[in-house]
């Protein structure tokens, strides 16, 4: 046996892409930055919604009643405030900075409502898989404030809001989660750069919302506002903020690498276990007493 030489690599970018215009819940205009087409890339995430406008008629009608089972949604929201209320009886405010992180398991009912909010409005939706053993668990919440989550800081170049993993020792308050998910939310100011290590064979992209950058070694591509990173495989990612700043979600996660059956709200391994879910709904036998 030879000595094995291990060299660290820079993930690459695998795809680029711009998210899509999309009408949700009753009637919510938000851009779509990856769906269904997109999971064989970046298992365990679902999907990802961005939500922002300056109209409230955009995002007004909101998401009423509707039930969740399979998976879970982690709302985040830079600006703006929404009410919930859901089947377990948890009911509360998602206020600027703040993040909702709901694990539906075997299932809710609820309803998620936009306010009307002077300015921008922005937030972003996440959904993330469960394991087959885990997509029945009993539904828990976790509400992180906004002074919960911790920012890291670089020289002043780059601030990372740390809502789950960590860098340099500063962890973020979601933990001991079902699925290894981290989230961070990185602002890196003109020209500068930003290296983090992403555990190999974990999925991991970037959502551009504000600025640009590049999000390759070669800084070949500029990628702007609105735009998907998917990267390839490797232990790191390098960014570089072009003239104007970057601010991204930066997003890895370790795949669960089962079958998805997807129905709207509801993601489960198997056709049947889908049938059984919407027949329950039907009966009104969809919430577990656990
Ligand atoms: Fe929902």
């Amino acid at each position: 046996m030879g000595v094995r030489l291990y060299v660290s690599s820079t993930r690459g970018v695998r795809r680029v892409s711009k998210s899509s215009p999309t009408i949700e819940g009753a009637g919510v205009r938000l851009k779509r930055a990856f769906g269904p087409a997109e999971v064989h890339l970046l298992d365990p995430f679902l999907l990802l919604d961005d939500f922002h406008s300056g109209n409230p008629d955009d995002y007004i009608a909101g998401f009423p009643w509707h039930p969740h089972r399979g998976m879970e949604t982690v709302t985040y929201l830079i600006r703006g405030v929404v009410e919930h209320e859901d089947s377990t009886g948890n009911k509360g405010v998602i206020n600027s900075g703040d993040v909702q992180w709901m694990t539906a398991g075997s299932g809710i009912l609820h309803h998620e409502m936009p306010k009307e909010y002077k300015g921008l409005m922005q937030g972003f939706q996440l959904w993330v898989n469960l394991p087959a053993s885990r997509k029945m668990m009993s539904p828990r919440y976790r509400d992180v404030k906004k002074e919960q989550i911790p920012t890291f800081s670089a020289n002043g170049d780059v601030k990372a809001k740390i809502i789950a993993g960590q860098i340099d020792g500063v962890k973020g308050p979601v933990k001991d989660l079902v699925v290894e998910v981290e989230y961070l939310d990185v602002s890196i100011l003109p020209n500068k750069d930003f290296r983090h290590s992403v555990a190999r064979g974990n999925n991991a992209f970037a959502y551009v919302f504000e600025g640009g950058g590049s999000f390759d070694q070669q800084h070949a591509n500029r990628v702007k506002a609105e735009h998907l990173v998917i990267f390839t495989d490797g232990d790191e990612v390098k960014v570089r903020a072009d003239e104007s700043g970057v601010r991204f979600l930066l997003v890895s996660g370790r795949p669960i690498a089962e079958p998805v059956a997807w129905g709207g709200p509801i993601v489960m391994n198997t056709q049947e276990e889908l049938d059984v879910a919407f027949a329950e709904l039907q009966k009104g036998e969809f919430i577990r007493s656990h």
